[in-house]
């Protein structure tokens, strides 16, 4: 009998790569946008025909080809990317494996012209079915130019796998959107059946995200920025309120590479807890550098997943960087309504998030492995304005007032807003540009929450009873309560054990009316023990949140025009006015652009 094995024909190898490499439209315009900023092009123009199944098109004004290497860049296995094995383990370029533009030539016709700048003439190429059909000179702009027509007119099946039109034009869309994103000094424009989707101007990072995700995020990016000796991770996560319901502005690029990693996902989201609700996504555009030799990126053919050589630590670099800056954005608000020059030195500008959040990073341990001696400052950023400057200047567009002195937090008479109280639940008061609406509530609940965090270390007065009480418990309440007597002497309640499951309150803090004593102890042990178990809250944080909670100004009760000003200026003084203790919204601002929009102005 006959040998029956037989090499594949090129042309057949060509096309079963392709399957690999070439999945769709978006992965032709993938390559052909790498390859552009690899060949060092700063200008790049996308032209799409009918979904990208009809034409594909990449013109860039980088180095070009010569004649030899333009045939040569057909074959596959062709790169000028790798010369050895150990170039790909410091890979920096794009692409590398040489295998792109011989996958396209197997499931495309397509042209090229290229001219490098030395060259009088340039080169024009003509493919079909993986063979070179034209060869000649021919005049042509300084750069590379490269049509991919009808792609898949050899492999029906793979056509008619296509799906519709909008939903492979958001794929070109998507694959653009993450190149564009990674290169922001590169200018980029995309034109769709003749008409012009993005022209991106060469600018910053911020602008970038802005050009591509749209402005309304304009003052809701917040700066990521943090370095170590292993890895840095700088970029932009969106405000809470950026979160959307899908995943949608979610990219993380590894080395300028874009990458899907559910596990870095993870990371985020776990930075954001408790600050959007847990069906929705936080935006964010975070780029991780990272030594190459301490990546694997060739574990999937279309590069998007890669391995770390030490995953966790990564997860917690990211997520300490997310939980950093979104400490450093919880502030932000108060300078934006402070359109008064002073009141950046207020302690909520001046202090990070809340001193909680602050001990937790602090005491993260792998944070600490990360921050080396002269990067320890990271953590204490009491005292340095100049991220708030540019923060301030970024979002705002304005200059920042010159002004270090650590002022008294007295700035707020610098306006005087006026107040009104609506549904006996929120206060609305006004600002310079607009107004607020706080919620009495939880406005009180943050108040009363650093006030007595404040107190656990300074301690607050004591109003002794003139004739203590008892009070008997039951033995798991009583076993609650005796774990708790420290902590509450600080918050002001003497209580001192009396027997078994008895007390004696010898005192409580001056704002329980006396005959209240008893209630008062039985009502906080209640809400101790129902206060949400599904977090891990530590035994004084879940003590001070209940008692803000039991203290705090209930819904309904009305307020007088000092209590509202009082709770404004009390609010404002307060290390994160923005969020209750749990993690609500407290208020919410409406400036005189929000009613243009509300009204459909414009
Ligand atoms: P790879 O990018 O992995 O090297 P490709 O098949 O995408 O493989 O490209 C093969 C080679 O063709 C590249 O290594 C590069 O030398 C050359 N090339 C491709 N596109 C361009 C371009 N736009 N400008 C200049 N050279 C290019
Ligand atoms: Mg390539």
């Amino acid at each position: 009998m006959a040998d029956i094995i037989q090499l594949l024909p090129d042309p057949i190898a060509n096309q079963i790569a392709a399957g690999e490499v070439i999945q769709r439209p978006a992965s032709a315009v993938k390559e052909l946008l790498e390859n552009a900023i690899d060949a060092g092009a700063t200008r790049i123009h996308l032209i799409i025909r009918d979904a990208g199944k009809e034409l594909i098109q990449v013109n860039d004004n980088g180095k070009g080809m010569s004649p030899t290497d333009a045939r040569m860049s057909f074959e596959r296995h062709a790169t000028s990317k790798i010369r050895q094995i150990d170039d790909l383990f410091a890979i920096r370029t794009m692409g590398f494996r040489g295998e792109a533009l011989a996958s396209m030539a197997a499931v495309a016709q397509m042209e090229m012209k290229t001219r490098r700048a030395d060259d009088e003439t340039g080169t024009r190429l003509v493919t079909e079915a993986s063979r070179v059909i034209t060869q000649e000179p021919c005049q042509a702009p300084e750069g590379t130019m490269i049509l991919v027509k009808n792609l898949f007119y050899n492999v029906p099946a793979r056509r008619n796998f296509l799906k519709s039109n909008n939903v492979e034009t958001r794929h070109i869309i998507d694959e653009f959107t993450r190149v564009a994103m990674a290169f922001p000094a590169i200018a980029f424009r995309l034109t769709n059946n003749d008409t012009d989707v993005f022209m991106l101007e060469p600018g910053s990072l911020k602008q970038r995200i802005l050009g591509l995700l749209g402005q309304q995020f304009n003052a809701k990016l917040v700066p990521v920025e943090e370095e170590t000796g292993v890895v840095n991770i700088s970029g932009f996560i969106g405000s809470p309120d950026a979160a959307a319901k899908t995943r949608g502005n979610q990219y993380f690029f590894v080395n300028n590479r874009f990458i899907r990693s559910a596990y870095l996902n993870h990371a985020v989201s776990q930075g954001f807890r408790d600050l959007i609700p847990n069906d929705e996504f936080p935006l964010f555009v975070l780029f991780i550098d990272i030594d190459p030799q301490r990546l694997d990126i060739n574990v999937h053919p279309t590069k998007q997943e890669i391995k770390f050589d030490d995953e966790r630590i990564v997860y917690s670099f990211v997520n300490s960087a997310v939980k950093h800056a979104l400490s450093k954005y919880s502030i932000a608000p108060s300078l934006d309504f402070s359109l008064d020059a002073g009141i950046e030195s207020l302690p909520a500008v001046t202090q990070p998030f809340s001193s909680q959040q602050q001990r937790q990073t602090e005491n993260d341990f792998l944070f600490q492995s990360f921050s080396q001696a002269g990067q320890a400052h990271l953590l204490h950023r009491s005292n340095d304005l100049k991220n708030w400057k540019e923060l301030y200047k970024v979002q705002q567009g304005m200059a920042f007032p010159e002004q270090e002195s650590e002022g008294s937090a007295t700035h707020t008479d610098m306006f005087s807003p006026q107040f009104v109280q609506l549904a006996q639940s929120y206060v609305m008061a006004t600002t310079k540009s607009g107004c607020m609406f706080i919620d009495q509530h939880l406005a009180h609940r943050r108040i009363l929450y650093e006030r007595y965090e404040h107190a656990l270390q300074e301690g607050i007065p004591i109003q002794r009873s003139l004739i203590p009480k008892t009070i008997e418990l039951n033995p798991t309440d009583a076993l609650l309560l005796t774990s708790m007597l420290d902590d509450l002497k600080h918050l002001g309640y003497a209580i001192e054990p009396f027997g078994q499951f008895t007390f004696i309150i010898q005192g409580t803090p001056g704002d329980v009316p006396d005959h209240d004593e008893k209630a008062s102890i039985e009502k906080l042990l209640d809400l101790y023990k129902h206060e949400s178990s599904d977090v891990k809250l530590d035994k004084r944080e879940k003590l001070i949140r209940t008692m803000a909670a039991q203290k705090a100004t209930p819904y309904g009760r009305r307020l007088q025009d000092a209590e509202m000003q009082e709770l404004f200026q009390q609010l404002l003084r307060c290390e994160q006015p923005q969020l209750s203790p749990e993690g609500k919204k407290i208020f919410v601002r409406v400036n005189g652009d929000d009613l243009g929009n509300m009204i459909q102005r414009g």
